[in-house]
């Protein structure tokens, strides 16, 4: 079998057509979705993350501003910038490019932000929110996923999906909206003993780990969906997933490459969550 491709880049295109849409009508109500994205220090891989957001926001209409901290900044000067940020009404969505310097503490910041502008969907409320079946702001990688199979009209009622890594902002969160949809879900991680006995297993199979080819086709069943979120270098220091693609897309029904499969997605549904928390303000 030859798998067919996922195409994050043209899903990613047509969701950001229609929130394009939506922030037109939404400026014409009189709100402009606005994003403040705050970054601390010097990170090569972080202002090329956060440069790519702005661009983003720009070109679907979205007011956006950038707040550069220096790397020595205190945790209070953070958070008192934070503060500033919760109150500001031209300000939808607040997202603070993660890693931050190790002197200040990450779950403080995540908390210090409204969870009414948390767009990243990382704050403890949305997370509980998400986990209960709320409505929440979702994780955007995660969400991203959910995005992609169901433009592609894949169900996932009934099926057992694995995924594969277990961090706050991916594989935890995406096994949570695999569950919230009915799915049967494992989560494999450092400590699964026999991981290739869990993941030949799945119907859907995410691999969130960040070692490149490190799902190969021993790894899965024929005609299994493979959705590959890893960003890692290979030998030559090309961007490649987690997933040994060449081999695997002889095996599996689905995949996604990457690039241009989940990470287009991700920043795709950052704006979507901007847009929703912008068209929250109109309802309160
Ligand atoms: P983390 O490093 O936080 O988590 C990696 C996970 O992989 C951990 O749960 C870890 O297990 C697990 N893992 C590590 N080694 C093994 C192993 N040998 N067997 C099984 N599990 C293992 O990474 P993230 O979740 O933040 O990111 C994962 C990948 O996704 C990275 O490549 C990252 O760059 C990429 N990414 C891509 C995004 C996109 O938009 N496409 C967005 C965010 C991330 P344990 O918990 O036991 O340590």
């Amino acid at each position: 079998m030859t798998a067919k491709i996922i195409n994050g880049t043209e899903i990613a295109a047509k969701k950001r057509i229609e929130i394009a849409e939506e922030v037109q009508k939404l400026k014409s109500s009189g709100v402009t979705p606005g994003l403040a994205v705050i970054l601390v220090g010097n990170n090569h891989a972080s202002r090329t993350y956060v440069k790519n957001k702005q661009k983003a926001c720009n070109e679907l209409g979205m007011h956006s501003v950038l707040i550069e901290l220096p790397e020595s900044i205190s945790e209070s000067e953070l958070l008192f910038k934070i503060e500033e940020l919760n109150g500001d009404q031209s300000i939808h969505g607040i997202l603070v490019q993660l890693p931050i310097p190790k002197h200040i503490d990450e779950k403080i910041v995540i908390e210090s932000i409204s969870p009414l502008k948390d767009v990243d969907g990382f704050h403890p409320i949305n997370i509980g929110r998400m986990m209960t079946g709320q409505d929440a702001f979702l994780p955007c990688t995660p969400f991203g996923i959910m995005v992609l199979l169901e433009e592609t009209g894949i169900p996932v009622a009934g099926k057992h999906v694995v995924v594969v890594g277990r961090s706050n902002i991916v594989g935890k969160p995406a096994g949570q909206l695999f569950l919230n949809q009915h799915a049967t879900v494992t989560y494999c991680h450092s400590r699964t003993s026999d991981l290739k006995a869990h993941t030949t297993q799945a119907d859907i199979l995410v691999s969130a780990v960040g070692i490149a080819n490190f799902i190969n086709a021993e790894h899965i069943k024929e005609g299994a969906v493979v959705i590959d979120v890893g960003m890692n270098r290979n030998n030559a220091g090309k961007l490649c997933g987690d997933v040994a693609f060449d081999e695997v897309s002889m095996k599996a029904g689905f995949i996604t490459p990457v690039p241009k499969g989940v990470g287009p997605m991700t920043i795709t549904m950052l704006m979507y969550n901007t847009l929703k928390s912008a068209k929250n303000t109109l309802q309160s």
